[in-house]
């Protein structure tokens, strides 16, 4: 019998984790995949957005050669925090169900069945693509991440969205010589842009350099061309050969809902008491940025990093009077 299971070796998680040891509960973190296996997915060459401080667990410094770290640096950084508390995480190892068992808790993965008097859920978004939901989609041409520009090396592509990743990913390609075409339903890009990229991108839409079309849907993606909609009511139809859609994650309300986590709100975020991130099946707790629901810009490593204290201190609380 755990006190706690992490499920999700994230930042947040691993933040919990790190909290739950330092006070001698006995844990284990179930991560699907690898160690920050969100960032390891993340574009090859991105830098974060924050400095390196406010990316720190567990109270250990992140020392980076550049204002904004690189993504190497940060699996450097959190495999090194894991390796330091010599956290007791469990790799590969996806959870498939979790049911409360009178006072305590079954938490069933693809090896194993556990048993813990308390969860922590720290799974984050990154894993669930807010589809287009329009023909063509399924394609292999078609991805919902975005990785590096080499291979679209004079291919056209069209970049789908207009916040950072979008923004981001128009620019690696229109630089290493792609014929790049963005599209949003919106009528501007995002003011979330961070005010690094912005302007880059608007000059070079500005310029022609990318070709940008807003106000406009994506209707249909075919072998050999985009389909595409505006608000004035005319439909264009572009030569293309990859299509990159970056319109954000959410996280896996299907699998919330199925531990008895209530998700309320236009947001969609599950119900928590803002105190001590307990949900509404005592217990059962949520860390990171699976908290925000739709809304997952506002919770992200520079915040989600505090929620293992917020809860081990709940935790505790509750073992004491217990
Ligand atoms: P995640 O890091 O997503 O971790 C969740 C983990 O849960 C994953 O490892 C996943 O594999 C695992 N998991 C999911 N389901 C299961 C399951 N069923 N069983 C077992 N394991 C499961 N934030 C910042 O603060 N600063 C930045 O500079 C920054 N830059 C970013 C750049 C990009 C390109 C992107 C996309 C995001 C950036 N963010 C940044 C946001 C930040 O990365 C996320 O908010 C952060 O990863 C959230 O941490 P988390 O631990 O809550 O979730």
């Amino acid at each position: 019998m755990f006190d706690i299971i992490i499920i999700g070796a994230g930042p947040s998680g691993l933040s919990v984790a790190i909290e739950a040891q330092k006070n001698g509960l006995n844990y284990v973190v179930i991560e699907k995949g690898s160690i920050v296996n969100s960032i390891q997915n993340f574009p090859a060459e991105m830098s974060f957005f924050s400095t390196p401080e406010l990316l720190e667990i567990g109270g250990l410094p992140f020392t980076s050669a550049h204002m904004r770290p690189v993504r190497a640096e940060g699996l450097e950084y959190y495999t090194r925090v894991a390796d330091f508390y010599k956290l007791q995480c469990s790799y590969f190892e996806p959870v498939t169900s979790i049911t409360k068992n009178a006072d305590y808790f079954l938490v069933q993965t693809t090896k194993s069945t556990y048993e813990t008097k308390t969860v922590v859920l720290a799974t984050g978004y990154y894993d669930n693509p807010n589809y287009l939901k329009i023909p063509g989609e399924s394609l292999p041409k078609v991805s919902h991440y975005y990785n590096e520009p080499y291979s679209f090396y004079q291919q056209h592509v069209l970049v789908v969205g207009a916040k950072n990743s979008a923004a981001i990913a128009a620019l690696e390609l229109y630089r290493h010589g792609s014929l790049v075409t963005l599209v949003h339903r919106g009528d501007s890009l995002s003011d979330k842009i961070k005010y690094w990229i912005k302007p880059d991108i608007e000059n070079r839409i500005r310029e022609g350099a990318i070709k940008a079309f807003f106000n406009t849907t994506v209707l249909e993606i075919k072998e050999g061309t985009v389909v595409l909609h505006n608000a004035n009511n005319n439909y264009l139809e572009l030569k293309n050969d990859f299509v990159f859609a970056l319109t954000g994650y959410h996280p896996d309300y299907d699998f919330i809902r199925s531990c008895g986590i209530e998700i309320a709100g236009t947001d969609l975020s599950p119900h928590q008491n803002s105190e001590t991130l307990e949900t509404n099946v005592a217990g059962l707790y949520v860390a990171g940025s699976v908290i925000a629901g739709k809304n997952n810009n506002s919770i992200f490593i520079e915040n989600g990093r505090l929620h293992g204290k917020i809860i081990i201190d709940s935790i505790k609380r509750k073992i004491k009077s217990s």
